[in-house]
């Protein structure tokens, strides 16, 4: 039923109402019967009017029959034109009862015969009754229907003319009523009943469009477990056509049936399968694959009477999604080749499973002058070499192998011998000598070196963490000769490894107790001949013997301990320029490391509060490596310094990066020339050239110049006639001296004497106390 056109489905429940088929049988022998009654009472009477109106019943009654068809199949039509039909029955009908109504009139008035009258006043009640039933849903044809039969009979009746037939009418009224009143109730009962039907009707419809919208397909099976309901997400997912009917089947009867069509593609089947396995095996896999690219998630409720729901979810992309993160934690993204921890547990695991006179080797290797490409021409450059290195290690990589992006630009394979014909030394050779041709990126040319450093097992250990760690080694001695080769790892090695350890062990523990000391080399003016600065260095003796800081620090650098040595230096410098003439400062060396990590500026804030020294009387000398790798953090960092008053050197400059662009950017006061622009001044012409040029940019700059490294006479006359440099530090002033020696000098370098220890007031700081 087309349930959305309200209007028409109210004339059907009308029209059915009125003419309910099963009740026609019924309806024909109450007029049979008043139209027979009619013609008998005629036939005793032989008066015209009776008979008139037996001929009148009799006609509606056959067009009544004749039309019987025509009503049932306008009745199951959901659209028909009820109202005419309706227009046309009220008629028929209205008029059959008038008909009645006469003919009881006829009947009263014309004869005096109680055998017809009692014929019509049974014939018209009875007639009152079916309209009662047929009717009682349309009062307005029921009350006219009553009045067409009643008012014709009581006229008959009053005919008489006596106070008996008066009562008899008054007995007719209340029947009337009360039929009326039934007719009423019945009503409100029946439309009562129709709404509920309806409500059920679109409780239905709703709960279906519910099924039909969900995004889970759902499937209902009887106690029997044959299919009830399939929603539309259910069909979809198994492929099953709409018009496939799959109700009232099992499972297993419906993939059989698929089989005809999709023997191959049976997504029914699979569910089917998955199902039993979770029924009967007692298995807990609830996603599975239904086809080569699509995963479900099944679940299941078994219900109060035997039945059960099934629940099925397309979790195709959520398992891709996972997929993806397991990848992802498995490779590295940007060159795609195993990343640290993947590479770890492969490299472990095929270890073990090394045959007992097999051998394997870890080669470990970095790019030489990656960092240098990465500063200046950017991260997109570096990234493009790094994935072209993995591509063209990729190219060479023998079968079997693993390879990694260890972290930054180091890399790492695992090769079994066996699997490596060339032999592990000549693919040693080709990674450093074939993977690091130059490449072309946005018209510039890529160079870069790479050095390698191998170790083998089971010579030199059994273990991925040792075999590493060698090959580490072994990089880093490759590297300290020369770049761009590959060392195997040795027993020599071996033993720098185990120093090392030792060296580390001894620095922790010199850093732990205040071992290291600090000595002052003088800076001095040009003009004035006088120390102006004394630069802190740290010493640090190991056995007896002086250990370069060029050594330690690195280390410290290594093993996180800069930061206490860093945080100690300032305090002590502070505290010891505090003895000093006051025209004198002093600068501190920052390590690069330090000054990324951050908590400079609270470190140079509490030695000045601690010592009470003037910021004006500090300098930090940092290196272009501390800027250059964060220029953001290093503006931040070096502006806060100037605004508390403390005065910034670059040192080195010249050694590092060819990038001057940034020399502006930053509040510097100071440029120290490194030492390696005027070890040759004396000798060579470019030499002096060279200097000339970084002096010149360092005053184009508006900064002081400090030429460090001056160790002769003939360096020193030279920087004077021929360069414009504000200060000078070298070992022809002085090494870097004691802080006793250093107070010395520097009064004397004054003219004045030194004041006595005692005078100077000030407390010791230990180097705990800076660490902390
Ligand atoms: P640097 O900051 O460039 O310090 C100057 C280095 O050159 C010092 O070496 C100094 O002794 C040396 N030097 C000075 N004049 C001459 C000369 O005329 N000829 C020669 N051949 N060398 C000269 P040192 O003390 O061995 O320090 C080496 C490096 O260690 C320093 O280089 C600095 O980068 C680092 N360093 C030293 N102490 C510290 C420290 O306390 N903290 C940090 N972060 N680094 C430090
Ligand atoms: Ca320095
Ligand atoms: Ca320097």
């Amino acid at each position: 039923v087309n349930i959305s056109n309200v209007d028409s489905r109210e004339a059907l429940r009308r029209a059915r109402a009125l003419h309910h088929y099963e009740d026609h049988v019924a309806f024909f022998y109450a007029k049979l019967s008043a139209s027979a009654a009619a013609i008998i009472s005629f036939l005793l009477t032989n008066e015209m009017p009776i008979l008139l109106a037996a001929v009148g019943m009799l006609a509606i009654m056959l067009f009544d029959i004749s039309n019987i068809q025509q009503q049932k199949k306008l009745l199951a039509q959901p659209d028909g034109d009820f109202a005419d039909w309706e227009y046309h029955y009220t008629f028929l009908s209205t008029f059959f009862m008038l008909l009645v109504g006469l003919w009881c009139f006829f009947s009263f008035t014309l004869t005096k015969d109680l055998f017809i009258h009692l014929l019509c006043v049974s014939i018209a009640m009875g007639n009152v009754l079916t309209l009662l039933c047929r009717n009682f849903s349309n009062e307005r044809i029921l009350t006219l229907q009553l009045f067409a039969v009643g008012i014709p009979l009581i006229l008959g009746v009053l005919s008489y003319g006596d106070y008996r037939s008066l009562v008899l009418c008054t007995f007719f009224l209340p029947l009337f009523s009360s039929v009326r009143d039934i007719s009423g109730r019945l009503r409100s009962m029946f439309r009562d009943l129709e709404r509920q039907s309806d409500e059920k009707e679109a409780f239905g419809v709703q709960l279906n469009e519910a099924l039909e919208s969900m995004s889970h397909g759902l499937l209902m099976f009887d106690e029997t477990m044959h299919l009830k309901i399939i929603n539309k997400t259910a069909r979809e997912i198994l492929d099953i056509e709409e018009d496939f009917n799959c109700y009232h089947k099992s499972l297993k009867q419906i993939a059989r049936m698929v089989d005809f069509k999709k023997p191959l593609l049976n997504r029914v089947r699979v569910l089917e399968e998955n199902l039993s396995k979770r029924l009967h095996e007692n298995s807990i896999e609830r996603i599975f694959k239904i086809s080569e690219t699509q995963y479900l998630e099944l679940s299941m409720k078994m219900r109060n009477d035997g039945g059960c729901v099934l629940v099925i979810e397309d979790v195709t992309q959520r398992i891709e999604y996972q997929m993806r993160i397991n990848e992802l934690a498995k490779f590295d993204e940007l060159t795609g080749l195993c990343n640290r921890s993947f590479f770890l547990q492969q490299a472990t695991s095929k270890l073990r499973l090394l045959g007992k006179d097999e051998e394997a080797a870890l080669i470990f290797f970095d790019l030489d002058d990656f960092k240098r490409v990465n500063d200046t021409l950017g991260h997109e450059a570096g990234d493009y070499i790094l994935t072209n290195v993995a591509e063209r290690l990729r190219n060479i990589l023998p079968r079997g192998a693993i390879a990694a992006r260890y972290g930054g630009d180091e890399f790492v394979i695992y090769v079994r011998a066996r699997d490596c014909r060339i032999g592990i030394e000549t693919l040693a050779d080709q990674i450093v000598s074939e993977i690091s041709t130059d490449l072309q990126f946005n018209n510039q040319v890529l160079r870069f070196g790479i050095s390698a450093g191998v170790a083998v097992c089971p010579n030199d250990g059994r273990t991925v963490e040792r075999l590493l760690k060698l090959a580490d080694l072994a990089l880093y001695a490759a590297k300290g000769a020369g770049k761009n080769q590959y060392y195997f790892f040795t027993a020599e090695l071996e033993e720098t490894l185990q120093k090392r350890i030792l060296l580390e062990d001894d620095l922790a523990e010199a850093i732990h107790h205040k071992k290291l000391d600090l000595h002052f080399q003088p800076i001095i003016g040009m003009d004035s001949g006088k120390v102006e600065v004394f630069e802190a260095l740290t010493r640090w003796k190991r056995e007896g013997l002086e250990v370069p800081p060029d050594i330690f620090i690195p280390l410290a650098e290594d093993l996180g301990l800069i930061r206490a040595i860093g945080e100690w230096t300032l305090l002590e410098a502070c505290r010891q320029c505090k003895t000093w003439p006051e025209e004198i400062r002093v600068a501190v060396n920052l390590s690069a490391v330090q000054f990324q990590v951050g908590s400079v500026i609270q470190a140079v804030r509490n030695a000045l509060d601690e010592t009470g020294l003037e910021p004006s009387r500090l300098e930090v000398e940092i290196t272009e490596t501390a800027v250059l790798n964060d220029m953001s953090h290093a503006v931040v960092v070096l502006e806060a310094l100037s605004e508390i008053g403390v005065g910034v050197s670059l040192d080195d400059f010249g050694t590092g990066y060819s990038s001057l662009s940034y020399l502006h950017k930053l509040p510097l006061d100071k440029l120290k020339i490194d030492k390696s622009f005027v070890d040759n001044i004396a000798d060579s012409p470019r030499s002096r050239t060279l200097l000339k040029g970084v002096t010149v940019l360092g005053k184009a700059l508006h900064l002081k110049v400090v030429v460090e490294g001056v160790e002769t006479q003939a360096q020193f006359d030279l920087l004077r006639e021929h360069y414009d440099v504000d200060l000078i530090q070298g070992w022809l002033f002085s090494r870097a001296l004691p802080a006793g020696d250093t107070r010395e000098y520097a009064w004397r370098s004054h003219g004045k004497s030194t004041p006595q220890d005692e005078a100077i007031k000030i407390p010791h700081i230990h180097m705990d106390k800076a660490a902390s």
